[in-house]
């Protein structure tokens, strides 16, 4: 077990009374999707679950952010499962769009490379579009940009447990910055360069690095290589002002200007991962063990028999993905001394 950040019982919900309901604290908090038309159904699919799970007892808004406008159809649906307002935003060109200074004959190389290594997405642009958004862009957008706290959701998750306490409260009230459920290993021919661009920058800005950071949580020899572990960034609750701040904002610019979004295929997965784990010290991640998480493959599933139970979950705790080979919960064991 890992009790030392298993969420106490005092943040667990009691609905017992209506004056209870309507005097709960809430945070400056809202659930953000990046979306496609194409991926309607799979949203509502992915709201629904979040609703049910948590959402129906605190009704935090939606932002839904899409490089094309959103179909009528789509608002339709999605409106009609959400206990909160919903909001609908088009990305500007700007944040989406490959930058001019890419060097396109060297991009065009690039994915070639991957695709001959057969690497996901290896080939694609708007997949290097969506991570580089991911990684810059979305807490700029103007839906976002009065919010503290988003829980990221994406197309096609499931929520296998009932949450009955509230994520963004106990971020807040514990000063967190980051959390997951799943953490793994990033593919190595996706982040060739990445790990040092990030030791330069380290050198740099040594002003941004953390005291009692994360760093031997991803790197096994003191900094010099990265052992490719990073939080599943599909599932996300998170500070925005973490990546608002001068720390990631530096971080981000340099990274970017390496071209490595586009040269490579960085996701921001390792890249918002690297940045909480340097800029950020290591009591300020959080593993929501309660979460019971899913995307396709990898499922987490709260071991903890009384945990599950009360969770009422529908997952297998045999199958949680924790300690998977490929997981990387045990490193975060070990780092976090548990
Ligand atoms: P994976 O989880 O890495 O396999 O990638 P996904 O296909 O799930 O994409 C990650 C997120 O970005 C999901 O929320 C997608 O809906 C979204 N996404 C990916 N590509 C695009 C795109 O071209 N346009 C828009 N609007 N959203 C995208
Ligand atoms: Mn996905």
């Amino acid at each position: 077990g890992r009790p030392s950040q298993n969420v106490p019982p005092e943040y667990y919900t009691r609905l017992n009374s209506s004056l209870e309901l309507a005097h709960r604290p809430r945070a400056n908090a809202t659930f953000v999707i990046l979306a496609r038309n194409s991926d309607l159904d799979s949203t509502v699919r992915s709201v629904r679950e979040v609703e049910d799970r948590f959402n129906t007892r605190h009704h935090y808004p939606f932002v839904l952010l899409n490089d094309e406008p959103f179909s009528d159809e789509f608002k339709r649906r999605l409106s009609a499962v959400a206990s909160g307002p919903v909001s609908y935003g088009l990305v500007p060109k700007e944040h989406w769009v490959q930058p001019d200074w890419i060097d396109e004959d060297r991009a065009t190389k690039g994915r070639e490379q991957l695709v001959s290594e057969n690497v996901i997405y290896g080939g694609s642009v708007s997949y290097r579009n969506m991570c580089r958004f991911n990684s810059g862009f979305f807490f700029k957008h103007p839906l976002v940009q009065n919010y503290r706290w988003y829980w990221r959701i994406e197309p096609d998750v499931h929520f296998h447990c009932d949450v009955n306490f509230d994520p963004f409260l106990y971020m807040q009230d514990r000063n967190k910055v980051y959390g997951f459920t799943i953490t793994m290993y990033e593919f190595d021919k996706t982040i060739p360069t990445l790990w040092g661009h990030v030791k330069d920058f380290m050198k740099l800005h040594p002003e941004h690095i953390a005291n009692d950071n994360a760093l031997g949580f991803m790197s096994d020899d003191g900094g010099e290589t990265y052992n490719r572990c990073h939080f599943w960034s599909n599932f996300e609750i998170a500070d925005l002002e973490f990546w608002r701040g001068p720390a990631y904002q530096d971080f981000f610019k340099y990274l970017d200007a390496q071209g490595g979004f586009y040269y490579e295929r960085w996701g921001d997965a390792p890249v918002h991962s690297i940045a909480a784990g340097l800029f950020a010290s290591k009591d300020q991640l959080q593993f929501f063990e309660e979460i019971g998480y899913e995307h396709n493959p990898y499922t987490h599933c709260p071991k903890d028999p009384q945990m599950w139970e009360r969770g009422k979950c529908g997952c297998d705790p045999a199958r949680s993905f924790d300690y998977d080979g490929y997981s990387c919960m045990r490193q975060w064991d070990r780092f976090m001394g548990l």
